[in-house]
């Protein structure tokens, strides 16, 4: 570690690698393979401490990386300053504005335990370990979204520590609202979030859970999967149903709600059924197997938002070695389901699933300038298809290699058949090299970026994402 920093520094807790707890520190994160020797974890606990700890990591040209939720691929990047956000996840709920807001640290979890007690939610993703800021930034899809859109669709305010260390407070109506604009949707490149306000919306009791589809052939799990897709944008917007292509099982599992808080009786003790939510009780309520399966395993039933539906993956998805990376496409074609259920059920590594995630209702009200978030466009039948492959370690390390390698494979086929890099930091950050991916992230809003990037941060100190460089800075060129 740079000896000077702990000086520079002196109120803020540091962990180089000769420090007690280091090791605890860095390996706290969901993704064992993302966990590598950063040269010291810097902890602030303020606003005031993150742009003392920015203005000193900007003047000794340090290679900065954020920690929020940790779920991301360069949390703990080799030899990186990282900025772990960890102490600041304060969560506000102002029920006369219907705004909930977090510390730049904060996870969904934190989030959820304390708009539970005030009745609300806000748009967020389906696993309370991710944190909050890291996934609203890049667009940020959940049970919510195609009723009240994406997280990054219901940014408020944001307070954000820019690469000169400044602290700027950006809203809808003032000077910065282009910087609010900017970070719904373009991760971290404008600068470290550290507080984030968002719009709330009413939640308790949902109606949903898990059901396994069994489809023992791939052509019935190809039945599954379109059938689903013709189905989803055709429902209210109360009603969101993923779909799950595990490896090599003989399932197409599907995470259900219905979060209409008219239909959902919500009355403490009261008890719910299937026929509450017509659209579920036609997609689930006849015959023994849901969306053409042989046989639906329903294990439904009226749920608590918070405590009870928002865990509800957290056992499937658990800590361990995975590579993933994600595409949108505008359109999921009967060519790219073949093709997703082939790379599921055919060829495929061993472990890990495809999550096939409908973008549509209330995200596809939304013009794609709306905020910079641009996501394939969308369109009325968007799907954002999220490639998870998950390994065993072994001493020569094949099964990461075949893992990584099939997972980028399933991408590149949806690419090539229409597919939209999405945002998301899953797979690197790809500081180096972002020509031509840049583009298909933001589409049009890329240029508008560019300028607010010059703006905020001339120099791209913040570059360890997606990287979206000043308008004057040249992208690598492609041949
Ligand atoms: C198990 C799992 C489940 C997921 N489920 C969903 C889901 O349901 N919906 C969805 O939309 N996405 C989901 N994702 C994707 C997730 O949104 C992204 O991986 C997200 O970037 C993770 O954020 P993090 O804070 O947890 O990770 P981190 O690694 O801590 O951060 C990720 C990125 O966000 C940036 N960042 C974090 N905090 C800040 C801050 N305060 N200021 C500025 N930049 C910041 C970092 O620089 C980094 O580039 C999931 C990922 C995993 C691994």
């Amino acid at each position: 570690m740079d000896s000077t920093l702990k000086t520079a520094l002196p109120k803020i807790n540091i962990l180089g690698p000769d420090d007690a707890g280091y090791d605890e520190e860095r390996m706290r994160c969901w993704n064992k393979d993302v966990i590598h020797r950063p040269a010291a974890i810097v902890q602030p606990t303020t606003t005031e401490e993150v742009s003392q700890a920015v203005k000193v990591a900007s003047s000794k040209k340090l290679d900065l990386v954020i920690a929020c939720g940790r779920h991301g691929h360069d949390c703990m990047k080799e030899g990186a300053m990282v900025l772990d956000l960890g102490k600041m996840t304060e969560v506000t709920v102002d029920k006369k504005s219907m705004t909930v807001t977090v510390g730049g640290g904060a996870r969904l979890g934190d989030m959820d335990k304390v708009c539970q007690q005030h009745g609300v939610a806000c748009v967020t993703g389906t696993n309370p370990d991710t944190g909050v800021v890291g996934l609203s930034t890049h667009g940020g899809a959940g049970y919510l979204s195609r009723q009240y859109g994406l997280a990054a669709d219901n940014f408020v305010a944001a307070e954000v520590v820019t690469a000169s260390g400044a602290i700027v407070h950006a809203t809808p109506a003032n000077e910065h609202k282009d910087l609010l604009w900017a970070v719904a949707g373009g991760g971290s490149n404008f600068g470290v979030i550290t507080a984030l306000t968002m719009k709330a919306h009413p939640m308790d009791h949902v109606y949903g859970g898990l059901v396994i589809n069994v489809a023992p052939t791939v052509a019935m799990a190809t039945r599954v999967v379109r059938t689903w897709r013709d189905w989803m944008p055709t429902q209210p917007r109360t009603v969101s149903v993923m779909c799950v292509l595990p490896c090599g099982a003989p399932v197409v599992p599907m995470a259900v709600v219905e979060s209409d808080q008219a239909l959902v009786p919500q009355a403490a003790g009261a008890k719910a059924s299937l026929s509450c939510s017509p659209a579920l009780q036609q997609a689930f309520g006849s015959g023994c197997g849901a969306f053409g399966a042989c046989v639906s395993v329903k294990m439904l039933g009226r749920k608590q938002y918070h405590t009870e539906l928002q865990p509800q993956l957290e056992a499937m998805q658990a800590e361990g070695h995975h590579y993933m990376s994600s595409v949108n496409v505008p359109h999921l074609t009967d060519t790219m389901v073949d093709a997703l259920v082939a790379a599921a059920r055919v060829d495929h590594p061993g472990g890990g699933e495809i999550i096939l995630f409908s973008l549509t209702g209330a995200v596809a009200d939304a013009k794609v300038e709306s905020v910079a978030y641009a996501g394939a466009g969308r369109g009325k039948s968007t799907v954002w298809i999220v490639i998870i492959g998950s390994w065993k370690p072994d001493a020569d390390g094949a099964n990461r290699a075949k893992t990584k390698a099939w997972v980028q494979r399933v991408k590149e086929e949806m690419k090539a058949l229409g597919g939209a890099e999405s945002a998301h930091p899953l797979e690197g950050n790809m500081d180096a090299d972002q020509g031509g991916l840049v583009q298909q992230v933001w589409s049009s809003n890329e240029l508008r970026l560019r300028e607010i990037k010059a703006k905020y941060d001339p120099d791209n100190f913040f570059k360890c994402n997606r990287n979206i460089k000043p308008t004057a800075a040249a992208y690598p060129v492609h041949s």
